[in-house]
C-alpha cells in the first residue's frame, strides 16, 4: 500500500513550470493525491487536473475562507458542485487570522454555513480549514449532518482535535510534523484511525516549495514518534483516505 496526499494545491501557480514532473514524481510513489480548490478560478484548474489524470488527482471544489473577495462566487459555485460532482466540498472554513475584521468573519460565517448545508444535501465529504476559528468550526459542523469531515491542517489545542476525533472527525497532519514541536506532539496523541496525511503543496515545508511525495517524510516521522512500523502508518491513513475520497 501507497500513501496519499489527502490535501494539496497543484493548481497553483507555483506549479506552472514544472506541474506534470511534480506529478510523474508523485505517481510513482503515492496512492492518489487530493486537490482543493479555493475559488471558481482555482477550482476549474482542479477540475482540469482530475481529468489529466483520473483516478489520481482527485478534485475538491470549495471556496476558501481567506478568499473574501470572491465570496460573491458562492452562488456559481454552488452550481459548479452540483454539476461537476467532486467527491468532497473543499476547502471551506473559517480562518481569524488572516481576517480579523467582524464584518469579515460574519461574511464567512454565513459562506461556510451555506457550503455546509450543500454539503449535507448532497451527502458529500467537506474539508475544512479552521486557522484560529477551530473551536467556532467545530461547534458549527456538529449542526450539519455530513457523511465525512476532514479538518485540514488541524492548529488548535489537542484537546479539541481529540474531542474531533471522538466525533470521528478526521484529523489532518500536513508536513509541518517534520519539523513543528506542536504538530509532534499532536501527532503522539492522535490515533492512526483518526490521521489523514496531506502535505498543502505548495506551502508548509520549511519555506521550500512543498510537493504531494513529501507526505513518505511524514509518514516516517509519525511512525517514529508514534513507534510503531512504517506500513502501519501508511496502512491506517491510506484507509482513512479512500473512505472519504476515493471515487468508486
Ligand atoms: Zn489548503
Amino acid at each position: 500500500m501507497k500513501p496519499v496526499d489527502a490535501h494539496c494545491h497543484l493548481n497553483f501557480e507555483r506549479f506552472d513550470d514544472d506541474r506534470e514532473k511534480v506529478v510523474e514524481r508523485s505517481k510513482k510513489e503515492l496512492e492518489f493525491v487530493v486537490n482543493a480548490g479555493s475559488n471558481m478560478e482555482t477550482n476549474k484548474k482542479a477540475l482540469k487536473l482530475g481529468e489529466n489524470y483520473p483516478g489520481f488527482i482527485i478534485p475538491n471544489l470549495g471556496l476558501h475562507p481567506t478568499y473574501t473577495n470572491d465570496f460573491n462566487q458562492l452562488a456559481e459555485i454552488k452550481q459548479m458542485i452540483r454539476e461537476e460532482d467532486p467527491v468532497a466540498v473543499g476547502e471551506i472554513g473559517l480562518d481569524h487570522y488572516h481576517v480579523k475584521r467582524d464584518k469579515f468573519q460574519k461574511k464567512q460565517k454565513k459562506v461556510f454555513r451555506k457550503m455546509l448545508e450543500l454539503a449535507e444535501e448532497l451527502d458529500k465529504p467537506v474539508v475544512i480549514h479552521s486557522r484560529e476559528a477551530e473551536k467556532k468550526v467545530f461547534e458549527i459542523v456538529q449542526k450539519y449532518s455530513i457523511p465525512e469531515i476532514m479538518f485540514h491542517c488541524f492548529n488548535g489545542q489537542p484537546e479539541l482535535a481529540e474531542k474531533a476525533a471522538e466525533e470521528n472527525i478526521k484529523i489532518g497532519f500536513t508536513t509541518q510534523v517534520l519539523y513543528s514541536n506542536r504538530a509532534q506532539e499532536l501527532a503522539k496523541r492522535i490515533e492512526l484511525d483518526n490521521m489523514l496525511l496531506e502535505t498543502d503543496s505548495p506551502f508548509l515545508y520549511r519555506g521550500d516549495r512543498n510537493e504531494p511525495l513529501n507526505v513518505k517524510e511524514s509518514v516516517e516521522k509519525i511512525a517514529e514518534l508514534k513507534q510503531v512500523k512504517r506500513e502501519e502508518v501508511v496502512e491506517k491513513t491510506t484507509r482513512n483516505a479512500r473512505n472519504i475520497f476515493h471515487e468508486s
